[in-house]
C-alpha cells in the first residue's frame, strides 16, 4: 500500500480514510468529538454505573421471576459477549445463553463458549444457520461488491437471537455493545445489517438458492414488535461498569479458561479475512482505526500506543493469501473466481434497493419522542 498522505486526528487516530471526517480548530474530530459528549447520560464506568446496573438487576429478578430465564445473551466467545455472560451471573441473573453459527466460528471461539457455559453452569442453545443459504447469501454480497460483507453474518445472529426471546417469553436481551471499545464507527464505513429489503434485494440479484431457513427480522418487527407489543428491552451492561478489555482478558484466562484468538473480531478466519485484507484493500480503510480511536476517548490507550499498533501488519508479506483461499473454497468459488468477483469495480448498498429512507425516518421519531 503506499504511504498514507491522510489528515489525521490530534486527540484520536481517526483520519481522512474516512471521507466525511470534519476537523475542528484544535484539530480534534468530529468522531472523538461526539463520541466525548456522548459519553455523559451513557457510559458510567463507576460507582454510578455499578447502582444502576444493580438497580436494573433487582427488577429484572423481581418482575421476571415466574419465567425460566431472567433475560437473553448472545455469546460469540469473543471478548465482550464472554465478559458479558460472566458478569450478568455474578448479578444473580438466569440467563439463556445463545451461540449462532453462521459456519466460520473458530475453534477457540466455540472452546471458549464451551467452557464459559460448562464454569458458570448455564443453558446453552446452539443455533445453526443453514449452510447452503448462508453460503449463498455471501457469495452474492461479494458479487455485489459492496464494503458491509459483515452483513449476512450479523443479519442472522441478530434474528436468531431475538427469536429465541420471542419464543422463550424473554423480555431482556442482555447485549455485549459497550462504549468503551466501539464508541466510533463512521457512517460512511458501514450500513445498517438489519436492513432486510437491503439484503433480500442483493441476494435477488446475485443469489442463487431460495433463503427458507435463513432467520430474518423486517423493520416493523424489529421496531415496532420487539419494542412495542412484546415490550423488549436491551441493556448494555458493559456501559455501566469499568470495562477494561485487557483486565477483562487476564480474569477470563484465570476463571473462565477463556483463551484470547488475538485482534477484535479475529475470532473468525472470515472476519479476519473481511477486516484486516477485504476493507483496506479494496475500500481503503481500515475498522482497526475506528476501534482503537474508541479506546483512546475511553482512556485504555494512549494516542502513541494506538499509533503503533497501527503499524502492526496483520497480514505481512502476503500472508492473507492462505485466508482468501480458505473463504473462497468453503464459499465454493476457484481463488482465481474470487479474486475475479473482489477486483470488480466498488458498489455501495446505495445501489440496490433499501430501507434507508425509511430507518433514517423511523430514528428521527424515536430520537424526538423516546429518548
Ligand atoms: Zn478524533
Amino acid at each position: 500500500m503506499k504511504e498514507r498522505e491522510y489528515q489525521i486526528c490530534n486527540r484520536c487516530i481517526m483520519d481522512t480514510s474516512d471521507p466525511e471526517i470534519v476537523f475542528d480548530q484544535e484539530g480534534n474530530c468530529n468522531h472523538c468529538n461526539e463520541a466525548i459528549e456522548r459519553a455523559n447520560g451513557l457510559w458510567f464506568p463507576n460507582k454510578e454505573g455499578e447502582q444502576k446496573l444493580v438497580a436494573i438487576a433487582e427488577k429484572i429478578k423481581k418482575t421476571q421471576k415466574n419465567k425460566e430465564y431472567d433475560c437473553i445473551i448472545g455469546l460469540s466467545g469473543g471478548v465482550d459477549s464472554s465478559y458479558l455472560a460472566y458478569r450478568v451471573v455474578q448479578l444473580g441473573l438466569r440467563p439463556l445463553v445463545v451461540h449462532i453459527d453462521c459456519g466460520w466460528n473458530s475453534e477457540l471461539a466455540v472452546k471458549n463458549v464451551e467452557n464459559i457455559v460448562k464454569k458458570l453452569g448455564l443453558d446453552l442453545h446452539t443455533h445453526v444457520v443453514d449452510w447452503q443459504e448462508m453460503k449463498d447469501l455471501q457469495l452474492a454480497y461479494f458479487k455485489a461488491n459492496v464494503a458491509n460483507q459483515d452483513v449476512p453474518q450479523d443479519h442472522a445472529i441478530f434474528s436468531a437471537l431475538y427469536g429465541y426471546a420471542v419464543k422463550n417469553n424473554i423480555e431482556y436481551v442482555f447485549s455485549g455493545g459497550n462504549f468503551a471499545t466501539e464508541s466510533i464507527l463512521p457512517k460512511s464505513w458501514g450500513y445498517n445489517a438489519l436492513d432486510y429489503k437491503s439484503l433480500k434485494s442483493i441476494h435477488k440479484t446475485f443469489g442463487a438458492k431460495k433463503l427458507k431457513k435463513y432467520p430474518y427480522v423486517t423493520f416493523f418487527r424489529r421496531y415496532v414488535y420487539f419494542p412495542f407489543i412484546r415490550k423488549m428491552k436491551i441493556v448494555k451492561a458493559l456501559n455501566m461498569m469499568p470495562y477494561n478489555k485487557d483486565k477483562a482478558i487476564e480474569m477470563m484466562k484465570k476463571e473462565l479458561d477463556w483463551q484470547y484468538y488475538g485482534g477484535k473480531h479475529h475470532e473468525s478466519r472470515f472476519t479476519k479475512f473481511f477486516q484486516a485484507y477485504y476493507l483496506p484493500h479494496k475500500f481503503g480503510y481500515d475498522k482497526r482505526r475506528a476501534h482503537i480511536s474508541s479506546m483512546i476517548v475511553s482512556k485504555q490507550i494512549t494516542r502513541e500506543e494506538a499509533l503503533e499498533e497501527m503499524k502492526q501488519e496483520v497480514y505481512p508479506d502476503n500472508s492473507h493469501i492462505e485466508d482468501m483461499e480458505y473463504v473462497a473454497k468453503k464459499l465454493g468459488v476457484s481463488f482465481e473466481e474470487f479474486q475475479k468477483i473482489i477486483d470488480m469495480p466498488n458498489k455501495t448498498y446505495r445501489d440496490y434497493p433499501n430501507n434507508e429512507g425509511l430507518f433514517q425516518f423511523g430514528f428521527k421519531i424515536r430520537d424526538k419522542f423516546f429518548s
